[in-house]
């Protein structure tokens, strides 16, 4: 069984404190939501902050708020379970929480928040692996080691998230274009897009 490590555990009751702990703790620390991706990675070393901050149980994470004309603003601490059934998102973008329906599985939607979805650590099968695992290949270009094991002339992690979108707080849905059946998400920060892109780009299924 694989064990999380030691680390300081805060709740935050409000953005602006939890803000304040992420900048006191120095740069060694994590915001968590619901934990299905940071813990597992904690779990298996990929990363290892010394401090976790939870902003789960943030009333302002939590709003979903818009209309049909001018777009949504979806809290970054919206459960995908509730992002599913909620009756303004099924009302004015029903693709947004049809999508969010196809997410995994009811046990990790119940627990799993949008604004951890868009963040979450990129995938590699070099990577999502124990530490033992990763140490017994020397580890590779994203964390610990020196050769990416994708690309092993390349110098740059293909899997690697830029930085700017790790701080997003919110998703704004526009309007859909012409016809109101299509609709274009743009998140809260312009470069979060390119997160989301290259998420996927040296992943494996689910
Ligand atoms: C078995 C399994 C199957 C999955 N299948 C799918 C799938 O089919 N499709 C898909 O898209 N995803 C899938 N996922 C990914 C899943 O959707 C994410 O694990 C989940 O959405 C992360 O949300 P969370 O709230 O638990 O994030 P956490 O684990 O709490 O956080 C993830 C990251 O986001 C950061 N973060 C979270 N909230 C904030 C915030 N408010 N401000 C700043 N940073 C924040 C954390 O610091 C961390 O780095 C799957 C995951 C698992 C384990
Ligand atoms: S793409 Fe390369 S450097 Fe990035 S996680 Fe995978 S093996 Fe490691």
């Amino acid at each position: 069984m694989l064990r999380l490590p030691v680390f300081t555990f805060l709740t935050p009751k409000t953005i602006d404190e939890a803000i304040g702990m992420m900048v006191d703790a120095g740069g060694d620390a994590s915001f968590v939501a619901g934990g299905t991706d940071l813990f597992p990675n904690m779990k298996r070393r990929q990363q290892t902050p010394r401090t976790v901050i939870s902003v789960l149980s943030l009333p302002e994470l939590r709003a979903v708020r818009g209309n049909a004309t001018e777009g949504l603003t979806l809290g970054a601490g919206v459960l995908l379970s509730d992002l599913c059934a909620d009756p303004l998102v099924t009302a004015t973008f029903p693709v947004v929480a049809r999508t969010a329906r196809l997410i995994s599985t009811p046990l990790l939607r119940n627990m799993s928040t949008i604004g951890g979805n868009l963040l979450i650590d990129t995938r590699c099968d070099y990577y999502d692996q124990t530490y033992e695992w990763r140490k017994s290949i020397h580890f590779c270009l994203k964390k610990d080691g020196d050769t990416c094991w994708v690309a092993p002339g390349s110098s740059t992690c293909s899997s690697w998230p830029p930085r700017s979108a790790s701080r997003s707080r919110s998703v704004t849905t526009r309007p859909a274009r012409a016809s109101g059946t299509r609709s274009n998400i743009a998140y809260s920060r312009s470069s979060a897009s390119t997160g989301a892109a290259n998420r996927w780009s040296a992943s494996r299924p689910w």
